[in-house]
């Protein structure tokens, strides 16, 4: 229902929480966040209020300079902390707005292929479809690429991945926002520009079927943008953010 990513100098979790409340207005059911700590991707979770997932941060107080929240309102799955987004594993974690209707006959194929699943929800089966064909090709992008092609319905989906503190991101009819702040250093993402308002002063909105990749390096941030066939993508929307 509502995504919020952070990459950059600063603690994610900052921008993510404050994120996620202005959004919290939308309606939701459960609440998570992914961190990118000690090149480990840790995922804290909980259903119900983003109060219960703020006393949980509060009692580990994490660090991070990349992270990805979600609040979802539950469409396939029961409402859990296992089907709460982020999905993870030890490559990538992913978080799914809107619904991926080919989700059934994908997952059982993926079964039969030896995957195994931890939640109920549909959007795992992105998550999944990502660690398959990185495992075939051992590229970020390319595995984005192949496993949006495969998918049907209205989703945005936001990645991040143990091999880097890139943010990826993929939309078709659901709304995104890709988000920089040049002074900072500072790469955003989210499903609504009102949560990177006093956060990001420029802003991107990708059309469908463009990946979007926010680099944060020493001295610079980028916001790069890709077709299916990874050539350079200029199906975007650039919009001062204030
Ligand atoms: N279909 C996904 C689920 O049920 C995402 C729902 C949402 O947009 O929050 O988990």
């Amino acid at each position: 229902c509502g995504i919020v990513g952070y990459s950059g100098p600063q603690n994610s979790v900052g921008p993510i929480i404050e994120g996620l409340s202005r959004l919290e207005y939308r309606g939701y059911d459960s609440a998570g966040i992914c961190l990118k700590i000690n090149n480990e991707l840790q995922i804290v979770k909980k259903e119900g209020k983003l109060d219960n997932l703020k006393a949980l941060l509060n009692e580990s107080k994490p660090f991070s300079n990349t992270g990805i929240g979600h609040t979802r309102w539950a469409t396939h799955g029961a409402v859990t902390t296992d089907n709460a987004h982020p999905h993870g594993n030890e490559i990538f974690a992913v978080v799914h707005n809107g619904i991926i209707e080919n989700a059934p006959s994908l997952k059982k194929d993926l079964i039969a292929e030896g995957f195994q699943f931890k939640s109920q929800t549909d959007s795992e089966v992105f998550l999944v479809l990502l660690t398959k064909f990185y495992k075939q090709t051992g590229n970020t992008l390319q595995s984005i690429s192949k496993a949006f092609n495969l998918i049907t319905g209205n989703s945005a989906f936001v990645i991040t991945e143990k091999a880097s503190d890139k943010l990826y991101a993929i939309k078709r009819s659901a709304p995104l926002v890709v988000g920089e702040n040049k002074d900072n250093r500072e790469a955003f993402v989210s499903s609504d520009p009102f949560a990177l308002v006093g956060f990001a002063p420029r802003i991107y909105f990708p059309q469908d079927g463009v990946i979007c990749e926010g680099v944060v390096t020493a001295n610079d941030v980028t916001i790069n943008f890709y077709e299916l066939d990874l050539t350079p993508s200029s199906r975007y929307k650039f919009q001062a953010n204030s």
